[in-house]
């Protein structure tokens, strides 16, 4: 295939996705005028942060707002009423978190951000596929986003899986052989389970930073950067490898 055929076909799949978004979009409109809001008001802060014009910039709003969670003064910021009118109108995240399923780890409430600040992909030990790399590329190419976090934790149950010595039932023996390449010098050693969760970030980021034909292009050329973090579950931190 010519440089050209792939970069129309891209195009054309950008487009594509891109409507297929708006038609979800519309359908959740029409969902929600026809079911009367019952949420309580909550704790919902009108407070706005400028949108980062930079990989850097990004990166510190991002540990800005852990900083706010570690200490118990979250500001949970971009949530208001005005947020989700202007959000419904084109989402504008700033940060791609590649993370993983575990429920004690989500990024939105980590990093103390709000609506349409983060495009998230989730997957137990974010192990990547397919899926997840067309998600992040296309928060890249078209959302705009300035960084990607690939985020593991401690204590990850998928990354134990992978460097454990057990078969495990149905799809999970998938799951945790895609996180295994990355892992294989602490299988059979689950005492080094913190070093094996770090080195599967790491990993997952040089494979990010390598992935043709947008991800490596953006990040040759400056325009994002790709960070490997690990989640503290006790403290709530998240330390920046
Ligand atoms: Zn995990």
């Amino acid at each position: 295939m010519t440089n050209q055929f792939i970069q129309t076909a891209l195009a054309l799949s950008i487009v594509l996705f891109a409507s297929a978004c708006q038609t979800d979009r519309d359908k959740s409109k029409n969902n929600t005028a026809t079911t009367p809001p019952t949420e309580v008001k909550n704790e919902a802060s009108a407070m706005s942060l400028p949108y980062p014009n930079t990989p850097d910039e990004a990166i510190a709003r991002l540990k800005e707002g852990n900083a706010r969670f570690i200490n118990d003064q979250s500001a949970h910021p971009n949530r208001d009423d005005n947020r989700k009118i202007i959000q419904a109108q084109k989402q504008t995240p700033f940060a791609s978190i590649m993370g993983c399923s575990d429920s004690r780890v989500p990024a939105e409430i980590v990093f103390d951000q709000g609506l349409g600040d983060l495009f998230i992909v989730r997957t137990a030990g974010q192990a990547p596929a397919t899926a997840s790399f067309g998600s992040l590329e296309f928060s890249v190419a078209v959302l705009g986003v300035k960084v990607i976090v690939v985020m593991g934790h401690e204590k990850c149950g998928a990354v134990a899986g992978a460097i454990g010595t057990t078969k495990l039932p149905g799809h999970i023996e998938d799951l945790v052989n895609i996180i295994r390449p990355g892992v294989k010098e602490y299988i059979g050693k689950p005492e080094k389970l913190e070093e094996a969760a770090k080195a599967n970030v790491l990993a997952e980021v040089e494979a990010l930073k390598k992935l043709d034909p947008i991800l490596a292009q953006y990040v040759k050329e400056g325009k994002i950067k790709i960070i490997p973090a690990y989640y503290h579950l006790e403290t709530g931190q998240v330390e920046f490898l």
